[in-house]
């Protein structure tokens, strides 16, 4: 999986949230890392759809050491997030 990380600054709520994915998936960078955290703690709305994430995240770790797909389980996340209308 290649990142889509383009190296735009995190302007918005969508890209915050296009980046938490990758962030989801390891692909972004420290300092990167430090962008989107810093947008979901001082954003609500993303604050939340975080917290709502970070329990996926969970699961997501928990398949990746018992051997499971990760990419499935990706999709299940994203699919989860879409139907909450949080992703285009
Ligand atoms: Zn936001």
């Amino acid at each position: 999986m290649t990142t889509h990380d383009d190296g735009a600054p995190i302007k918005d709520c969508r890209g915050a949230m296009t980046k938490l994915f990758d962030m989801l998936d390891g692909e972004l960078t420290a300092e990167r890392e430090r962008e989107v955290r810093s947008h979901i703690t001082s954003c609500p709305d993303c604050f939340t759809h975080a917290d709502f994430e970070q329990r996926f995240l969970a699961a997501l770790q928990a398949a990746r050491s018992g051997g499971g797909c990760p990419g499935s389980l990706r999709n299940k996340v994203i699919e989860a997030l879409r139907a909450e209308g949080l992703t285009h």
